[in-house]
């Protein structure tokens, strides 16, 4: 996996592993059970070590990307990569 902003190794593979262990049961309640709009929220991986910038991880693609990204005015927002519907991780608030 490599960093979207200069592709080098800035990516937190530890974190990457506990976030898609934590959406994937996520995933898995919201088959199940509607949850109606509720998104499963981006996971923040880390951060390029060239750049600075906050590298982010979608779900479903299990791709990096790049923020900023663009929010819809609901907190959610596209996947650049397989446009699914993801939520703003929380600690991007002020961010955004
Ligand atoms: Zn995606």
């Amino acid at each position: 996996m490599k960093c979207p902003y200069c592709g080098g190794d800035c990516i937190n593979k530890m974190i990457v592993e506990i976030y898609l262990q934590s959406v994937k049961k996520y995933l898995k309640y919201s088959k199940n059970e509607s949850v109606g709009t509720n998104n499963p929220t981006a996971g923040e991986v880390g951060e390029c070590k060239e750049t600075g910038g906050r590298i982010y991880l979608c779900p479903y693609c299990q791709k990096p990307f790049k923020a900023p990204f663009l929010k819809d005015g609901k907190g959610s927002f596209k996947c650049p990569n397989c446009g699914k519907k993801l939520s703003v991780p929380v600690t991007n608030k002020l961010f955004c």
